[in-house]
């Protein structure tokens, strides 16, 4: 019998390799959330709806009909790519430029209202693992697997640091820090759908846990 696999938890806590693995070992579809909630950051960018100023709430939210996202499987990543009206925008949801902005976008309630039911429709089916922020709580209350992954914002930092700098981009620890707090903040604070544990959710410290522990740990 497949079941639904929900795993939430902080940003850089290691919840996609965990879910790549798992989707693979058990033959399920995975989605990740949080590139769909960064694809509409990049429509909004792209769309001149950010400033300094902030997001140009309105303006998105009307402009939200254009926004089309798919994913497609992709052969050489191993696991299906983020597509922005028919563009594959996988690496450039990636950028730190993205990341500053996406916890704004994600505090929209239309934005998650419309993400929520695409996320939902994906689910029909079972034999999925999704990961984000609010799928234990709100996408798949129901889910027969719910985990929450937790590791220190240093040790999140230091991980997410290492990751764009293998990827040649050009940033500092204190940034990614800096940039790993923010979203915490915003993630926690925000007034629809929070970020919070859900009651029967398995919480995974994994600070102190290297990705092969972890996964024993999940896979028990
Ligand atoms: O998972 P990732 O770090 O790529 O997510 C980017 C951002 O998208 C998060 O910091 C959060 O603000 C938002 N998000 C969300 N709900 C989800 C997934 C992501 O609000 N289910």
């Amino acid at each position: 019998r497949k079941i639904t696999i929900a795993i939430d938890g902080f940003s850089s806590t290691g919840k996609s390799t965990v879910a790549k693995q798992l989707a693979k070992e058990l033959g399920y579809v995975y989605v990740d959330t949080g590139a769909m909630y960064r694809a509409v950051t990049l429509f909004a960018m792209r769309n001149s709806l950010i400033s300094s100023q902030g997001v140009d709430e309105k303006g998105l939210i009307e402009k939200l009909p254009e926004v089309s996202l798919k994913f497609i499987f992709d052969e050489k990543r191993g696991f299906a790519a983020m597509y922005l009206n028919g563009e594959d925008v996988e690496d450039e949801i990636r950028q730190m430029e993205v990341s500053g902005n996406v916890s704004k976008v994600a505090t929209i309630s239309e934005v998650r209202q419309k993400l929520v039911s695409q996320q939902q429709l994906m689910g029909k089916e079972r034999g999925i693992v999704m990961d984000g922020r609010d799928i234990a709580t709100v996408v798949f209350p129901d889910a027969e697997l719910k985990l929450f992954m937790t590791a220190s914002p240093e040790e999140r930092a230091t991980r997410r640091f290492k990751e764009l700098q293998s990827k040649g981009q050009e940033v500092s620890y204190e940034e990614v820090l800096k940039n790993v707090e923010d979203r915490d903040l915003m993630d926690t604070t925000r007034e629809d759908s929070p970020l919070v544990m859900a009651e029967d959710s398995i919480e995974i410290d994994n600070s102190f846990l290297n990705p092969e522990e972890q996964y024993k740990i999940v896979l028990e």
